[in-house]
């Protein structure tokens, strides 16, 4: 599981995150909402340890480990997955090429045999299957021309391949249609179990209503201002977040 405790960020001279507490439990899917520039994206950078940002206090646990000296390979080796922040284009790289050998660093890190081209042939034919990624879109370089939609179900796949620990998806309706939504959302779903945990950061209560959170936290001024279950979500989307902000900016 991951707990956060008190965590305080800065990039540059300015504050983002102001003493942040959050813990998400093994087999727990939480939410995370709040409107725009409080601090979402920033927290899930630095929990998959991308630099620019100085963590002043605080501590990020995984499994009671402090993650926060650790690179975010190291991070990623220990199963901390982030989606949708680095859509990395690698022209002349193949899509299938880039996920084998993802997949054999974190076996290698993990100490597991590499697996050879038919077995990974066989696990990426059914994954892809499952998220309707043709096959023919693998062979394609990496993200290049990949439409924003295409972008999240490889993302998916991705996560799908390497299993993580902790999943964290950042705006994941973000420009995709309601077709695209279902599967993403439906891949997301068939990722769930009981040792692995899911962070959702969203601005709309419609996600939600695919990929059904356990929790759900409200976040404004770089804090955890309300926790509660799947209603509190609703009760956002009739009220906004007027009551979390204080006076409108
Ligand atoms: P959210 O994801 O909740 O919309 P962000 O984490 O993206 O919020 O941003 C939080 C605040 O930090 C915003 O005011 C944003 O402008 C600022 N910020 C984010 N990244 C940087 C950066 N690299 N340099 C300066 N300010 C930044
Ligand atoms: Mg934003
Ligand atoms: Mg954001």
């Amino acid at each position: 599981m991951i707990e956060i405790k008190n965590l305080h960020v800065s990039i540059g001279e300015r504050k983002i995150l102001d003493g942040l507490n959050l813990t998400v439990k093994d087999g727990e899917v939480a939410a995370i909402m709040g409107p725009n520039g409080t601090g979402k994206s920033t927290l899930s950078y630095v929990i998959s340890g991308r630099e620019g940002y100085d963590v002043t206090e605080g501590e990020v646990l995984l499994d009671g480990e402090n993650i926060l000296g650790l690179e975010p390979h190291e991070r990623a080796a220990k199963g901390v997955f982030l989606a949708f922040q680095y859509p990395v284009e690698i022209p002349g790289v193949a899509t299938m090429t880039f996920l084998k050998a993802a997949v054999n660093a974190q076996r290698r890190s993990r100490g597991e045999e590499e697996l050879q081209t038919p077995d990974f042939m066989k696990l990426i034919r059914e994954a892809s299957t499952k998220l309707g990624i043709n096959m023919d879109m693998l062979k394609r370089a990496l993200n290049v021309g990949f439409s924003g939609g295409e972008k999240k179900r490889m993302d998916i796949l991705q996560m799908s391949l390497l299993q993580p620990k902790f999943g964290i998806l950042d705006e994941t309706d973000s420009g995709l249609d309601i077709d695209a939504l279902r599967i993403v959302s439906e891949g997301v779903n068939a990722l769930r179990s009981p040792n692995r945990g899911f962070l959702v950061i969203t601005h709309y209560q419609r996600l939600l209503d695919y990929i059904k959170p356990d929790t759900v936290h409200v976040m404004a001024k770089g804090k955890i201002q309300k926790t509660g279950g799947p209603e509190l979500a609703l009760e956002l989307e009739k009220s906004g977040y007027r009551d979390y902000v204080g006076e409108a900016a």
